[in-house]
């Protein structure tokens, strides 16, 4: 038989995991400990910094969705890094995107800056500079496609055989695509991370992250460290964010199809000098979008054309789309990368990222589309 659809799997009652009383949704257990029946015979759940029945549930979903063998639920994406991180011997080499998530960007370079690793930014379209890189030596090849906010495509199965080649473990942050729209383990990646906090929880009110590994030597080593380091989410956020998750399919399905009809009309407007969407067929990287991803997604990039300085006006005459830096949610987000989620980049980093001033990214919500449309009406009203 076939692995089921994500879509059957999220909605599968487990009855099984309450074996109490058998309920249809799964009981939360924020208890931080469990009773030992012998002082030598260490029970399955002790002590929940370690194990907790509901992570255990969360990270079973998300390893089912990512063909993982297992992995950890950390209290927010950034932990998830740090985790990963953490399974490199001192002095290792990290080559990540040089227009990677701004936090991603914040803690390798900290991590740099006090000797614990060297950190290379790279471009990894270039495939001179990526081997050149690589060349050099490296232990993590830290992987982010589509890119945040440029929505920027690398070609995981190409960059991931590069780096196992050269002897380099490969990960991939998946939480712009989620893993109903791209399965990174599946083309040669080792670990995969999300910041659960966006799509995945969903409702905005939930910070949470996940590392998944795809061989069960790694799943054990994360382990360890999730638990040496206290990375573990807590049994409350685990719960409620495999309640977010159980709807994924639809909110996705939904928030991308919002996102495809508004590319398409801001691509027509003459306000606007560029979209960045991977689903319109003049987006570079359109073709790759259609072999590594099952869908374009719900985020979209796009610039202003005005002469000065256009965002500040362009969200301010916004009354439904807030202006905020999560994505993913159920309410459409807008945000300024330079100054909000990408400001731990120097202005040297984030003008080779390309992030110019009149950069704005919009995280699709699950609003009707033609009140989205009105509302950026609203914005390039008020920046005209
Ligand atoms: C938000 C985000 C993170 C960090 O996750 P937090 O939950 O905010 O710690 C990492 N990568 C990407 C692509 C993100 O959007």
């Amino acid at each position: 038989m076939n692995d089921p659809d994500p879509a059957t799997i999220l909605a599968a009652a487990t009855p099984g995991g309450d074996p109490a009383y058998r309920s249809i949704a799964p009981p939360l257990w924020p208890s931080d400990s469990y009773e030992w029946t012998d002082a030598d015979d260490k029970p399955p759940y002790d002590y929940s910094r370690t194990v907790s029945p509901n992570r255990d549930m969360l990270v079973e979903a998300l390893a089912r969705l990512e063909g993982a063998a297992g992995g950890a639920a950390t209290g927010s994406g950034q932990s998830a890094a740090l985790l990963a991180l953490s399974l490199l011997p001192a002095g290792a080499t990290v080559i990540a995107p040089h227009d990677c998530y701004g936090g991603t960007y914040r803690l390798i370079r900290g991590l740099a800056e006090q000797g614990k690793l060297a950190a290379r930014f790279v471009d990894q379209k270039d495939d001179a500079a990526l081997d050149a890189a690589l060349g050099e030596g490296a232990d993590l090849l830290w992987i982010e496609t589509p890119s945040n906010p440029l929505l920027r495509l690398v070609d995981i199965a190409k960059v991931a055989a590069k780096a196992r080649s050269a002897g380099s473990l490969v990960i991939a942050d998946n939480t712009l695509p989620t893993p109903l729209r791209q399965q990174p383990l599946a083309l040669g990646c080792d670990l995969v991370l999300h910041s659960t906090t966006k799509a995945i929880n969903g409702h905005g009110d939930g910070f949470g992250g996940a590392l998944l590994a795809r061989d069960a030597a790694l799943v054990e080593r994360l382990h360890w460290w999730a638990n040496a380091a206290g990375l573990n989410a807590a049994p409350q956020l685990a719960w409620q964010t495999l309640r977010g998750l159980r709807t994924l399919p639809v909110r996705i399905d939904r928030q991308e199809a919002t996102a495809i009809g508004v590319a398409g009309w801001l691509a027509d407007r003459p306000e606007i000098a560029a979209v960045h969407y991977p689903g319109l067929a003049e987006h570079p990287d359109h073709a790759l979008a259609a072999r590594q991803q099952s869908g374009p997604g719900f985020m979209i990039a796009f610039e202003l054309a005005a002469d000065g300085e256009a965002t500040g006006a362009f969200t301010a005459g916004l009354s439904l789309i807030a202006l905020a830096s999560s994505l993913g949610g159920y309410s459409s987000l807008i945000c300024k990368p330079a100054t909000m989620t990408h400001r731990g980049m120097p202005p040297e980093a984030q003008a080779q990222a390309g992030l110019g001033p009149n950069l704005l990214r919009l995280s699709i919500g699950l609003e009707a589309p033609a009140d989205l449309m009105a509302d950026l009406e609203r914005g390039f009203a008020a920046a005209a």
